[in-house]
């Protein structure tokens, strides 16, 4: 692992985009990517498109990673200066309180602490309770409303975690705050990096926006690309922590990429049975590229890779494992990002060289 990949993947994790306001990450996305395609394009919902095209008759490979963040939007502040927030994206109540926020206001970031009841004053059946987003406070050290107002703080405006990503104690895990999907955005570009000027496929990477509400951005970028095959890249839940039963979610940080077969979120009625005969391509290029990977069937949860299927474009997932997802914290390995990069590079070489039929 480079250090230039670890700072790729620092300055994706530091930058801001909460669903909705994707546009900092894209910059990072563009300028990292500088020189490294033939065409950019935006489409209306800000999904970003880079290109670098094959021959003429090559397939193309769209890769898709989605910019936004989970995150906070200001939905009322209080007359005495305490900010309230509702949740951007599928949080955990119980990872909320006792953070340091960033609300991006009109003036720049403007710090704030989400705060609850103390202990001491809690009812005995309060305590045992996670607290609802909808009941903590952001306090910004402020006594009025105008004195919020005046930070450049309103209605509206988007909270990230303020949490600057580190490596742990000189091993390979990477913590940030937005490793979901930064990581994923970390690949695409390192992958387009590496193409060279004439690859055997045509590659279209994409940032992709939204994902976090629903998956919404995907989906119509891969009916604008129409790719031959399309690979999201996300984070998928690790089972190898203390407490997590490891039989349903077998999948360990620093054993390798993981291929998706089939992910499935019931509520929500998203998921992806992905096509054996693209899974069958997807081991192959592991083995080629002689990287160790994981096989991932995953209940609870969905990707891009849903989206584009849904636009009628085959469709697959390479897995970066991540420990704490949907925190402040998420943890995702530099050897399994590393993996995930040699991975795709093989898969695009082969379909680029024998087609997706062989
Ligand atoms: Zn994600």
């Amino acid at each position: 692992m480079s250090d230039r990949m670890l700072d790729l993947l620092a300055a994706l994790d530091a930058a801001v985009g909460v669903s909705g306001d994707e546009r900092l990450v894209a910059d990072v996305v563009a300028k990292e990517l500088d020189g490294h395609y033939d065409e950019h394009d935006i489409d209306a919902l800000g999904n970003h498109f880079f290109t670098r095209g094959g021959g003429d008759a090559a397939p193309t490979v769209m890769l898709c990673a989605h910019m936004d963040e989970l995150g906070f939007v200001v939905q009322h502040v209080e007359d005495e200066g305490f900010v309230r927030i509702a949740p951007v994206g599928f949080h955990d109540a119980r990872m909320v309180v006792d953070q340091d926020l960033a609300i991006h206001g009109s003036k720049g970031a403007v710090l704030g602490i989400t705060g609850a009841k103390p202990a001491h004053v809690l009812p005995p059946d309060e305590a045992k309770q996670a607290i609802p987003i909808d009941q903590l406070h952001v306090d910004v050290g402020t006594t009025s409303r105008a004195e919020t107002e005046e930070l450049g703080v309103r209605v509206g405006d988007l909270a990230t975690f303020a949490r600057t990503g580190l490596v742990l104690n000189g091993t390979k895990v990477f913590s940030g705050k937005a490793v979901d999907d930064r990581a994923g955005c970390a690949i695409m570009v390192e992958v387009m990096r590496r193409l060279g000027d004439s690859p055997a496929a045509t590659v279209v990477g994409v940032a992709a926006v939204q994902e976090e509400l629903g998956i919404r951005g995907a989906g119509p970028a891969a009916a604008r690309v129409k790719p031959d095959v399309g690979i999201a890249i996300d984070v998928t839940l690790c089972g190898d922590t203390p407490g997590v039963e490891f039989s349903r979610l077998p999948i360990s940080l620093g054993k390798g990429p993981a291929i998706k077969y089939f992910d499935w979120a019931p509520e929500a009625g998203y998921g992806s049975a992905v096509p054996r005969h693209l899974t069958d391509r997807l081991e192959r290029a592991a083995g080629a590229a002689g990287i160790a990977f994981q096989r991932e069937v995953l209940m609870g949860g969905a990707t891009d890779a849903w989206g584009i299927a849904n636009s009628g474009v085959l469709s697959g997932c390479i897995s970066v494992p991540s420990r704490y997802i949907h925190s402040a914290v998420g943890c995702v390995h530099l050897d399994d990002v590393e993996g995930a990069v040699k991975l795709l590079l093989a898969f695009i070489d082969d379909v680029g060289k024998n087609g997706l039929t062989a």
